[in-house]
């Protein structure tokens, strides 16, 4: 018990350590990162750099534990566990999104309002589903009778994003610890503390030693990759960038792991001119500017149909300005500060490239005046590019759009779908028959009509083409998190 550190005063000193079987513990190696708060660009604590021997450690941990107490919960006892991680998220609300947006730099109301509230209602809604999971049975004429069990897969690969830090990561571990499954984590390295805080959540609820482990570190040559290519991993389930999941794809086909993808998208948000303006301005302020415009699913190409086209504009940019950027823990902030040096360097280079590819800057594209300190970008609307420009196809990750009219239902289907993402679309109209017909045509995972980000966690969840790899949510999540055996009787 001595090794054991209790994570939330670590993480007040914002020093992370790993959680393996049950315990913090330092990296063999005395590897050490700095963390950077993005909003002020300063050094807020370090963090353990995991490699391949936490991985070893933490994927025998999560091995053993898999015939231990866990595997002997009753169904009713896994989903109370569940229930009360769920529970204590909420008790610790503040102190986590406090932790969230120092990691993200996104607004503490966004984190407080969204994040952590999800996060906790990811493991009470998983709990409850648990109670309906069931499996097929088929009988074969006179001859046989056939019904299905569901088993765990078994160790399960976690790998996180930095952009919804807590909310992405317990969209995985719910159904992961549901199904009975036990889990190896890999945070994202620029957003390590609440992973760190829910490891101690989950073994206050009661999670055995060894189903939950968490280790820090970076991908490549990293705790990323010795989790993707340790042979006794069996499932991966990865967020983040594509090109990323391709790397992942190769060193997991070595031991041919299940996979479960939700990777990037470049998503169009499609504005017919009987839209309801206003609320399509609402809303496509939140699926463009949300989150810094970090979000996967945001819609960052915008097409309006053209006797629509000057109003919308004018009344989006005067909208967009209003936005007020800055400090995170400001509750006047809508807009708060990029992931990291590194991503604000990116997505200014998109916004040079638009302005070489004949883009115009309708507002932002700059650092807002008097904020100095911090990766903060004004929110930018660029118009007079065309499909064929790069900032039209490829993801850009922050808040940046692109605004372009069009003529015809017909045209607008092909633009949208002239990409090799297919993650989300948003269509605005009030044409019932039309608001079918677009959205059974575009290539996405997800479409939304007259919202966005509405969420039921029942539904499918993932994206087609090169923005994922199955689905999940509700019994898509149990299909990944279970195996299924086909039991064959003769009569
Ligand atoms: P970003 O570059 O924007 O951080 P990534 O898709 O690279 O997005 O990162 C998402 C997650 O994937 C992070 O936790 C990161 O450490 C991890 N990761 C990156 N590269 C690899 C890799 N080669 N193998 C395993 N994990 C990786």
């Amino acid at each position: 018990m001595k090794t054991e550190v209790v994570a939330s005063e670590k993480v007040k000193a914002f020093d992370c350590q790993h959680f393996i079987n049950g315990r913090f513990l330092p990296s063999q190696s005395g590897k050490m990162f700095q963390n950077i708060n993005p909003a002020t660009g300063e050094v807020i604590g370090t963090v353990c750099e995991g490699g391949k021997e936490e991985i070893d450690l933490a994927v025998a941990a999560a091995k053993r534990a898999l015939s231990g107490p866990w595997k002997r919960m009753t169904t009713g006892e896994r989903i109370a566990v569940l229930r009360r991680i769920g529970d204590l998220i909420l008790e610790r609300k503040e102190e986590l999104a406090r932790l969230e947006s120092l990691d993200t730099g996104k607004p503490y109301s966004l984190s407080l309002t969204l994040d952590i509230p999800r996060a906790a209602y990811n493991f009470h809604f998983f709990a409850d589903y648990l109670r309906s999971v069931g499996t097929e049975a088929y009988q074969t004429d006179e001859v046989a009778i056939n019904y299905s069990i569901r088993r765990p897969v078994g160790v399960v690969g976690l790998i996180n994003p930095w952009n919804l830090p807590l909310l992405l990561l317990t969209w995985k571990l719910a159904p992961c610890l549901a199904a009975g499954n036990t889990a190896v984590i890999k945070p994202a390295e620029w957003t390590p503390l609440t992973a760190t805080v829910l490891a101690e959540i989950c073994k206050e609820a009661g999670v055995p030693d060894g189903v939950v482990n968490v280790v820090h570190g970076f991908g490549p040559d990293s705790a990323g990759a010795a989790l993707t290519e340790h042979p006794d991993v069996d499932a991966i389930t990865f967020t983040g960038e594509t090109t990323t999941g391709k790397v992942i794809m190769a060193a997991a086909a070595k031991s041919l792991k299940k996979l479960s993808y939700e990777l990037g998208g470049k998503n169009p948000n499609i504005i017919f001119a009987d839209a309801d303006l206003d609320e399509a301005i609402e809303t496509t302020l939140k699926s463009s500017f949300m989150n810094q415009g970090e979000v996967c699913l945001c819609g960052s190409r915008i097409y309006v149909e053209r006797p629509l086209y000057e109003q919308f504009l004018q009344k989006f940019v005067a909208k967009t300005k209003e936005l007020v950027v800055g400090d995170p823990f400001d509750p006047r902030t809508n807009v708060g500060a990029l992931i990291s040096e590194e991503h604000y360097e990116r997505v200014m280079s998109y916004i040079e490239l638009a302005k070489e590819e004949g883009g115009r800057i309708l507002t932002g594209g700059k650092r807002p005046d008097g904020l100095d300190q911090g990766y903060y970008l004004e929110p930018t609307i660029i118009v007079g590019v065309n499909r064929n420009c790069r900032i039209v196809r490829e993801e850009v990750f922050g808040p940046v759009v692109t605004v372009m009219p069009f003529d015809e239902e017909e045209e607008v289907i092909a633009q949208a779908n002239d990409t090799h993402y297919g993650l989300s679309a948003t269509i605005w109209t009030n044409d019932l028959r039309r608001a079918h017909r677009v959205a059974a045509r575009i290539e996405a995972g997800i479409v939304w009509v007259n919202t966005w980000f509405l969420r039921d966690l029942r539904t499918p969840f993932g994206g087609m083409k090169q923005s994922g790899i199955g689905r999940e949510g509700g019994m898509h999540s149990f299909e990944f998190y279970t195996e299924l055996t086909n039991i064959c009787i003769k009569l």
